[in-house]
């Protein structure tokens, strides 16, 4: 039996994808079944009507604990995937939690 076609590239897959599942276990918020947290409009993004203030970008995005496991996951991301990773903190939150981006131009300027 020569294996078939796609099967490598389905193991492939599925090992990148337990990998990611490894970094964000390890450097993102969980919730009590050990699920990442994912960023989800505050219910004052809900009642407003202007797609302007929902930040839908950030909808389902993993939160990370903090800068440094932000940092530390997106040098993880850029390895696992050959391709750069950023870092940026969520306009939604107050106090402050940080997401990955694969597109620089969705990093929001420095106030
Ligand atoms: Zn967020």
């Amino acid at each position: 039996m020569s294996g078939q076609r796609g099967e490598r590239g389905d193991r492939d897959k599925e090992s990148l994808l337990a990998a990611r599942q490894d970094i964000l276990a390890r450097h993102c918020r969980l919730s009590g079944s050990g699920r990442p947290l994912l960023c989800a409009p505050r219910p004052v993004e809900k009642a407003h009507a202007d797609a302007m203030w929902r930040q839908q970008g950030n909808d389902r995005k993993a939160i990370l604990l903090d800068k440094d496991h932000a940092e530390q996951a997106a040098r993880e991301m850029s390895e696992l995937y050959g391709e750069p990773r950023y870092v940026y903190r969520c306009p939604r939150s107050k106090r402050g939690h940080y997401h990955l981006t694969k597109n620089r131009q969705d990093v929001p300027p420095r106030p």
